[in-house]
């Protein structure tokens, strides 16, 4: 089952990034290093609902 969530920045709490996440193979909450406009760097995004 796919699930489409957002992906926010922890730093600056904006929501960047949208993906989809597969639940079968998938556990807990997704973590990413991602390039935050706003930061100008890369932070750790995670999924928000
Ligand atoms: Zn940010």
């Amino acid at each position: 089952m796919r699930v489409n969530l957002l992906l926010a920045c922890t730093e600056c709490k904006r929501r960047n990034y949208a993906t989809v996440k597969n639940k079968k193979n998938t556990t807990g909450r997704i973590e990413l290093k991602k390039y935050c406009p706003w930061d100008k760097k890369h932070t750790v995004h995670r999924e928000t609902k």
